[in-house]
């Protein structure tokens, strides 16, 4: 068994690779990998840099290159759902693209032919997550993460995600993370501390609150790994 740890920016994978110690860096595909063992797994570790297209190509390198059989992600969101304020922690039941949009053919925002609106994640893997909260004693949150290619900072815009995908978080990696793992049949987790609202205050928030929440995200990770039988 290996291992993925994947986040979008260095943010939300410095906190990781100091809490490893050690690793060996390898490049591909215009990316660095950290090569690790941790408590005595085989791990693998990279940021994608932002987005859906460059977390696709980080995901499936994860995969088809360093042959990862597991992958969670940790990062921060922005929150939908008034339940969740800044640091809090939501693990994704599934995902969508909240910007993918033939609707103009009568499909569903979200949809494509021979695709599907939602990725269900894996569930022993939310298993665990809710195991590692209750032995943190830490609220986590389950619920549905929308993902795009923008930056949310409008609330008409992020309400409008909310409604059309019942989505309780917004973020800009996961379901392209989620489609690949599911292509692949690698079991995923997608594991986000609220950083910001979404709201015109999001940048501002998002500046102030990623470092913090990043770590949030990132110490609930590790000790995921730790349960995950091996
Ligand atoms: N500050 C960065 C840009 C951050 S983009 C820079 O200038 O380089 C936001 C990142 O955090 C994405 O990786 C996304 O997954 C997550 N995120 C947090 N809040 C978000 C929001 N309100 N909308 C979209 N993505 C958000």
């Amino acid at each position: 068994m290996k291992i993925a740890i994947m986040g979008a920016m260095p943010e939300e994978l410095e906190p990781i690779l100091k809490e490893v110690g050690s690793y060996k860096i390898v490049e591909y595909a215009g990316n660095k990998y950290y090569e690790a063992q941790y408590k005595g797994v085989d791990i693998v570790l990279a940021y994608s840099k932002i987005g859906k297209v460059f977390s696709t190509l980080t995901a499936t390198t994860l995969i088809e290159h360093f042959g990862a059989t597991k992958l969670l992600f940790s990062g921060v969101a922005g929150a939908i759902s008034p339940e969740l304020k800044v640091g809090d922690l939501i693990v994704a039941t599934k995902l969508a693209q909240h910007d993918l949009d033939i609707t103009a053919f009568g499909h569903p925002f979200g949809y494509v032919p021979e695709g599907a609106v939602y990725i269900e994640s894996d569930e022993a893997l939310r298993k665990i997550a809710q195991e590692v909260a209750a032995d943190m004693q830490t609220p986590l949150k389950e619920g549905i993460i929308a993902t795009g290619d923008q930056f949310v900072a409008n609330e008409e815009r992020k309400n409008w995600i909310g409604e059309t995908f019942n989505a309780d978080a917004l973020e800009m990696e996961g379901a392209s993370v989620g489609v690949v793992c599911d292509a692949l049949d690698i079991p995923f987790c997608i594991l986000r501390s609220i950083s910001d609202a979404a709201d015109m205050d999001a940048s501002f928030s998002f500046d102030e609150f990623l470092e913090t929440s990043a770590l949030r995200s990132a110490e609930f990770i590790m000790k995921m790994v730790e349960k995950i039988e091996h």
